[in-house]
């Protein structure tokens, strides 16, 4: 999440799941709903930049790929009752559990077969293959199909796998199997995984509601979008047609236009200098940028509520169930408020992003101040702002006599939180006072201790080793930073 100054101040929410933190996001991911829900429209306050882990939609599965998908078919091949109909999904007949374990795993081996026909269209770029897995009676879904595949297209995919993880054969509604017609329909839900070769070390994955059609004894896939359930996010390749532009440092995603993704490709570049000058090169100085063209877009690809970032102009996410290191990390941008914000607002917000993604913040124990407050450190070290406008919440509670007690605590950056700002702007003054009092490169120091300590005093032992002094100490050296610079 990242604050702004003046340019039409905005601001974005940092999801950061790591510290267990919740977000309004599936099941119980990271960038919660207390931590994020809609924001108060408190007056935009520079920038905040959103950090996004989350906790997996526990799902059993069923590996589609390969061997598993082998073991499926000889137990699908054994000879079953040749009357009963094949993949039947009936809930009317009266079947045994065996029959239904049966028909259970004929739909499973249905499935993966057209799945995995669909995954090798996509790696042998055969875009015909790839229309036929699809539902010739489907037509609206084949038209998105279309669009997928040229997406895919565009997109420097390595791995693209498909999982059949599990499936209902109650969930479709009884007026949408009767659309469908054929032998049998069903609902099932589907990993796919997907990983941009020269940006990701571990595939992103999303589950995907895939609905098939047994029609004339052919499998079909006929939906991708029969059902989300609250949180599910969707691959942005799913979304509408993409363009994407490839910068030295960047990849960048839109769905809005090439002309966008070809403006932000120098800007992300830029980002990913600007954060190696603080942050070193010890990272794989790449970004990837979701540039939605509409909320709900953004929303789709977070698995957010609606109208959960009306008012956050960027999103830093990992693109996986699990926070985890070598996760894909994305940053998503909110269509409408980066359109507002000037050239330099659209720096910082991605200059402050993109700190969130060297520094591996989907996936770091550091406190929420310090990753926040680094992420604005960097981004003003690259586009100087007066304090004045980029503290202003912060100086003006000051003056009124609020100086704050302690460091802002992980309450303080909830996305409801009424002091939001202020929240980001004293963090912000926190790291640069360290930066101010022992160097930039002791600051960066301090972050990655505290980053890859694995024990409860992590912290502490950074504020010792590399300020010398207790979290008090620093607290109260702080707030007479706070007052000095606020004129009081
Ligand atoms: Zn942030």
């Amino acid at each position: 999440m990242s604050r702004l100054t003046g340019a039409g101040e905005q601001r974005g929410v940092e999801v950061i799941d790591e510290q267990g933190d919740t977000v309004p996001m599936p099941a119980v991911e990271h960038l919660g709903p207390d931590q994020l829900g809609p924001v108060e429209p408190k007056s935009p306050s520079p920038f905040s930049g959103v950090i996004v882990k989350k906790v997996a939609i526990g799902l059993a599965v069923v590996l589609v790929a390969g061997a598993g998908y082998a073991g499926l078919r000889q137990v699908a091949d054994a000879p079953t009752d040749p009357n009963a109909p094949v993949g039947s999904h009936d809930p009317q007949t009266s079947t045994t559990p065996d029959d239904e374990a049966a028909a259970g795993v004929q739909r499973a081996t249905d499935g993966g077969a057209v799945l995995q026909a669909m995954a090798d269209a996509v790696k042998s770029e055969n875009r015909s293959d790839f229309l036929e897995t699809v539902d010739p009676q489907s037509t609206a879904f084949k038209a998105s199909a279309r669009t997928i595949f040229a997406n895919l297209e565009q997109l420097p995919i390595g791995i693209f796998q498909f999982r059949y993880v599990s499936d209902d054969i109650a969930a479709l509604p009884p007026d949408r199997t009767a659309e469908l017609g054929g032998t049998a329909s069903w609902l099932a839900q589907v990993e796919v995984s997907w990983q941009l070769t020269g940006y990701d070390v571990k595939p992103a994955r999303a589950i995907l509601p895939v609905t098939f059609v047994t029609r004339d004894g052919k499998t079909y896939a006929a939906s991708f979008s029969d059902r989300f359930v609250a949180g599910q996010r969707r691959p942005v390749w799913t979304l509408g047609a993409l363009d994407v532009a490839k910068g030295n440092r960047s990849l960048v995603i839109s769905l809005k236009s090439e002309a966008q993704a070809k403006a932000y490709v120098a800007v992300a570049d830029r980002a990913v200098t600007s954060v190696s000058k603080v942050w070193g090169k010890a990272w794989p100085q790449k970004v990837v940028v979701y540039l939605p063209a509409k909320q709900s877009q953004m929303e789709a690809v977070l698995g957010a509520a609606p109208n959960t970032y009306t008012q956050i102009a960027a999103v830093t996410m990992a693109e996986l169930d699990q926070p985890q290191t070598g996760a894909p990390v994305r940053i998503v941008a909110n269509p409408k408020l980066f359109e507002e914000l000037g050239k330099q607002g659209r720096r910082i917000v991605l200059t402050h992003e993109t700190t969130h993604v060297a520094s591996t913040a989907t996936a770091s124990p550091v406190p929420l101040w310090l990753a926040e407050g680094f992420a604005d450190y960097v981004a003003f070290t690259a586009v100087p702002v007066q304090d004045e406008s980029a503290a202003k919440e912060l100086f003006k509670a000051i003056r009124a006599g609020k100086v704050p007690a302690a460091l802002p605590d992980t309450n303080a950056f909830a996305a409801s939180s009424a002091d939001l700002s202020q929240a980001y702007e004293s963090a912000w003054l926190a790291c640069r006072l360290i930066a101010e009092r022992e160097g930039q490169s002791a600051l960066v120091k301090f972050y990655r201790a505290v980053h890859a300590s694995k024990s409860s005093t992590g912290l502490a032992d950074a504020f010792k080793s590399t300020l010398g002094m207790t979290e008090q100490e620093f607290v109260v050296e702080w707030q007479k930073y706070l007052r000095r610079l606020a004129g009081v």
